[in-house]
């Protein structure tokens, strides 16, 4: 895609004596204001972090006269196809963009992938995230596929709960924590009670554990949530071939999609957002027969499980985060476009790494505002409400 450069902000003209360019200023200085940027109505709207008190306002001509080399580029992106234009023009340094609608990620983590709680805000705070669903992957070690040693926190086993608490505590407005209970303990319901009262707990998940989700205990687990209000995030990833004798050790978490069938129809009060491969596979009809984990550009065969299951199951909702959410969405746009507005309270965007693929993705997709903005954030306020930080 071509990259098209923007000027960065020159907040003081003052700073520039720092001796930095511009360009490192602006960036430097925008992480460290933490600033949010959020467009609105064609103003341009800069929020210090709350310690900081000063608001500055930009609007149209400000933008103009501050000197921004591609501010008529941005002022188009405004005015004109707005999303799109916007999107395709980028904030030099980072490269990332900086959308103009509420974002929430429903989908990441602490302390992983080179990312601490800092750097994650910093992320945030470039891609316009206004906020995330802070989640743990509580595992056994015996179940953990080694090759995720080089990513997760050395000094716990896959993303403890306890990672989520420091980081949440940290920054309380910007993050919103989830957590699992293994459902083979017997005390796995009141625990996860006192984790919602002492942590404010709000989201189950990541549920990632090397069994298969339809087992008596997980669907009484699942059922307990609904009762607190925790929508539950389950990852899938299936063993090979499907439905035989699989050929050798595989690292499979919770089955296959056909073991969600139970707790989806026990447990009606509960929200399910489905994620991972074993999950974004079924889109297509032909997944029982398909031999990859991400099935990268192959079409989408007729009308897939997970379909069938959407139309069932009011409560099963798809977490488009990660390479299995992409890979997924980009193997039929046309069919991508439809699925997103056919489904569209049922969409939630996440990442589950730290980079904008997916946001790109949706944007590109020119998809009608109200679908756009339900999927971006509407979606996840709906099943966690949090106060505007613009109200
Ligand atoms: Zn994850």
């Amino acid at each position: 895609m071509k990259k098209t450069r923007i000027a960065p902000l020159s907040l003081r003209p003052a700073s520039a004596d720092l001796g930095e360019s511009n360009e490192k200023l602006s960036d430097r200085k925008l992480t460290e204001l933490g600033t949010r940027r959020a467009f609105t109505g064609g103003a341009l709207i800069l929020t210090r972090s709350p310690e900081s008190s000063a608001t500055l306002t930009l609007g149209r001509r400000e933008l103009l006269r501050a000197g921004l080399g591609g501010a008529a580029g941005l002022v188009a992106g405004l005015a004109g196809d707005g999303p799109r234009a916007f999107a395709s023009q980028e904030v030099v340094g980072n490269g990332k963009r900086t959308p103009h609608h509420r974002i929430i990620d429903v989908h990441n983590h602490p302390r992983w992938v080179g990312y601490n709680g800092a750097r994650i805000i910093e992320d945030m705070n470039a891609a316009g995230i206004e906020r995330t669903w802070l989640l743990s992957w509580e595992i056994p070690e015996r179940e953990i596929d080694p090759s995720y040693y080089a990513t997760l926190n050395p000094t716990g086993v896959g993303i403890p709960f306890r990672d989520v608490i420091d980081v949440a505590e940290r920054y309380p407005d910007r993050f919103i924590p989830g957590t699992t209970m293994d459902p083979r303990d017997p005390h796995a319901c009141q625990r996860l009670k006192a984790a919602v009262d002492i942590h404010r707990v709000r989201v189950f998940g990541e549920f990632k554990l090397r069994m298969r989700y339809d087992d008596p205990d997980a669907i009484r687990l699942f059922h307990y949530c609904g009762e607190l209000g925790l929508p539950v995030i389950f990852h899938l990833d299936v063993t090979f071939p499907r439905m035989g004798v699989p050929s050798d050790w595989q690292w499979w978490y919770g089955g296959g999609l056909e073991n969600m069938e139970a707790p989806l129809r026990l447990c009606p009060q509960t929200q399910f957002l489905g994620h991972a491969p074993g999950f974004w596979r079924e889109i297509s009809a032909d997944a029982d027969h398909e031999s990859e984990a991400y099935p990268a550009g192959k079409p989408v065969v007729g009308r897939g499980r997970l379909l069938d299951y959407l139309g069932k199951y009011p409560n099963l909702n798809c977490d488009l985060s990660a390479g299995s959410g992409l890979t997924a969405l980009t193997r039929n746009l046309d069919f991508t476009r439809k699925f997103l507005i056919d489904y569209q309270d049922r969409m939630f965007f996440g990442r589950d790494d730290f980079n904008n693929k997916l946001y790109d993705l949706l944007v590109s997709l020119n998809l009608p505002p109200a679908v756009l903005a339900k999927i971006l954030a509407g979606n996840a306020l709906r099943l966690v409400p949090v106060k505007d930080p613009q109200a």
